[in-house]
């Protein structure tokens, strides 16, 4: 630390990302990104942006809220497009996060949103998840602080019924209720609609996951006019040219491409579903996951042990040090090509047993 940084971010810890190896050889299984490529059209529109990059994009990203508000069933002024859906989320804790408006969020969830208090310097308290490894609906309801809950909650892949949130939502009424739905695409049901109903709601996704464009940085919020206007006076007090005209431009050729993206996510799926079979009749205990990605421990096997034995045999996974998920191993869905090879690699390790103790 130089003797120049300030002494507001002194005591920080930044969040850390998974490992981005710089060879390709690993089998990368270890961000939750696609195994697909982006769309046709993404690439082509990106490719087309390319030419006009001595322009700055266009500020309000116009066209394609407009695309995205359509396919979403709101209105323009209802959506906010960001670069990737972590800065939608830190706009939240700046424009309505404070002393006297506190945040709470589950001990189990996405690390960025304790670092995203901490930067903003935004009292926050951690809710245990249930043993199981859930989150207790009865916990939030009333709780009167600004409530962050990814559904599906990550690393642990589970999802609560849209009727739960709302519970939530209705009974703090004079708080910001934020449901992360960056994984709703893999088989859980989206908040979305009942922004129309409640003028306390935000709800985030992302283009990184289902949409295969991790690499471009884009993700939105949805909520009423009004929080969206808040959002955007941080938006335009920080960078308002948050998005680059290739990540627009790759991102309106994804949304006309809508249906490909369904097709994938229903492959994806499928993938997990094998892999979630193979992985019990190994005898791996999971959750129930609603993403794309596992979220598994087996009784024979220590959580970080088993992730330096895969890595060692060229696959990715993510392992958390946190006490209560260290028996843990996070694995996106791969290609069916990938998870076969990773079973496989599972296998091979559980008979060399001794290494994994
Ligand atoms: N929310 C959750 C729960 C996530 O796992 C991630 C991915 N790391 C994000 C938000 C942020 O994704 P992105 O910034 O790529 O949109």
């Amino acid at each position: 630390m130089s003797r120049f940084f300030s002494d507001k971010y002194k005591s920080l810890v930044p969040y850390t990302p998974g490992e981005q190896p710089k060879s390709t050889e690993y089998i990368k299984l270890n961000t939750n990104e696609s195994p697909f490529p982006p769309t046709e059209k993404a690439i082509s529109y990106a490719a087309d942006a390319a030419k006009r990059l001595q322009l700055y994009p266009d500020p309000e990203a116009y066209e394609l809220s407009g695309k995205l508000a359509q396919l979403l069933g709101v209105e323009r002024e209802e959506v906010l497009l960001t670069n990737g859906s972590d800065e939608i989320l830190n706009f939240a804790f700046m424009a309505f996060c404070d002393e006297s408006h506190p945040a709470v969020f589950p001990d189990i969830t996405y690390g960025f949103y304790k670092v995203f208090a901490e930067i903003n310097r935004v009292p926050y308290t951690e809710i245990p998840l249930s043993a199981d490894l859930t989150v207790n609906v009865e916990d939030y309801i009333g709780i009167g602080k600004n409530i962050f809950l990814a559904n599906p909650n990550a690393p642990t892949g589970i999802a609560l019924p849209v009727s739960d949130i709302e519970r939530i939502i209705a009974s703090n009424p004079d708080n910001i209720v934020v449901i992360d739905d960056a994984y709703v695409d893999f088989g859980a049901e989206s908040c979305v609609p009942l922004i129309k109903k409640y003028g306390n709601l935000i709800v985030t996704q992302t283009f990184s996951k289902s949409r295969s464009m991790a690499g471009a940085r884009l993700g939105f919020g949805v909520a009423c006019g009004e929080l969206i206007r808040d959002m955007n006076t941080v938006k335009y007090s920080t960078n308002p040219y948050n998005i680059n005209r290739m990540t627009m431009a790759a991102g309106l050729g994804t949304l006309e491409d809508e249906e490909t993206v369904r097709e994938r996510c229903r492959e994806i799926i499928a993938c997990r579903e094998y892999t979630a079979c193979e992985l019990e009749r190994l005898g791996f205990e999971l959750t129930d996951s609603r993403t794309n990605f596992v979220f598994a421990k087996h009784a024979g096997a220590d959580g970080e042990k088993l992730y330096l034995e895969l890595k060692k045999r060229g696959i990715l996974v993510r392992h958390f040090n946190s006490e209560r998920i260290k028996d843990y191993n996070r694995i996106t869905v791969g290609s069916r090509e990938q998870m076969e090879c990773f079973i496989k690699t599972i296998e091979e390790i559980l008979e060399a047993s001794d290494e994994i103790r």
